[in-house]
């Protein structure tokens, strides 16, 4: 891959110390290529440009390992991850992870299998249901390293939507835009009740047009209570704040 797009994101990547191969190079670009053509069907994406697409939705998915170490994560879950970030370019770019991508959107969990088939990724399970509704079942609960979302919710129903998946001893990080200090302000409820303590915001920015990112880092330090999360809708109703 030498065109300017791919050169310039894989130096990216490079100079946080993550070296990518031809071989994951050639997948991103399919990634691409499956993404703009499956969005004229469906909606998947209001970003199609190619360098956005590379800039805005990998690199900026990718962004999640500049501050966990990926080496010690074995099993990710990514939750509302649409048309699958942050967790497809994760599992291109470390083709080790066991990875769970949940939707509630039938339509993109079919994109989903589709690429990960066309990608050739092993390891990839997608599962359409309410992440509510996901959480309950045994081999999904307690269960994951590492969880994440981005562009789900706000903190305290995002708390209620992925902490019921983390092992205890795990973590949780959801990955924000510009300004987190409002919705951090108001997590403190949700972490409790659900089992979290919060741990680091990191801060990056995006190459080119410099946009800022926040990922908030939550450690799950107890079993979520049986209660949790409540019926599905209930915590988008009545979150806990
Ligand atoms: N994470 C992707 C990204 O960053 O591009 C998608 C973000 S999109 C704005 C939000 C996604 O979350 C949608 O695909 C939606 O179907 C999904 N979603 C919202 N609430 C959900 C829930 N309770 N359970 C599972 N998925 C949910």
């Amino acid at each position: 891959m030498n065109d300017q797009i791919a050169g310039r994101f894989a130096e990216w990547l490079r100079e946080r110390g993550i070296g990518l191969s031809d071989e994951q190079l050639a997948q991103f670009e399919t990634y691409f290529r499956e993404l703009v053509e499956w969005n004229e069907k469906m909606n998947l994406t209001a970003i199609t440009e190619r360098e956005q697409v590379y800039v805005k939705h990998f690199y900026d998915s990718v962004s999640l390992s500049f501050f966990v170490p990926m080496a010690e994560v074995g099993s990710l879950a990514d939750i509302g991850t649409g048309a699958g970030f942050p967790g497809i370019p994760l599992k291109i770019a470390y083709p080790h992870l066991s990875l769970t991508l949940v939707d509630s959107l039938n339509k993109r969990i079919r994109f989903l299998e589709h690429v990960a088939d066309r990608l050739g990724l092993e390891g990839v399970t997608c599962i359409h249901a309410r992440a509510e509704d996901a959480a309950r079942k045994p081999e999904l609960r307690d269960a994951f390293d590492l969880v994440t979302a981005r562009a789900v919710a706000r903190l305290p129903l995002l708390n209620e939507l992925c902490l019921p998946f983390v092992k205890t001893g795990g973590r949780f990080v959801a990955m924000k835009g510009s300004d987190v200090t409002e919705e951090v302000g108001e997590s403190g409820r949700s972490l409790r009740e659900l089992g979290g303590e919060l741990g680091k915001v990191h801060q990056f920015r995006l190459p080119l047009e410099e946009a800022e990112r926040h990922l908030v880092e939550i450690r799950k330090v107890r079993r979520t209570p049986k209660a949790y999360p409540r019926k599905a809708g209930i915590p988008a109703k009545h979150p806990l704040v």
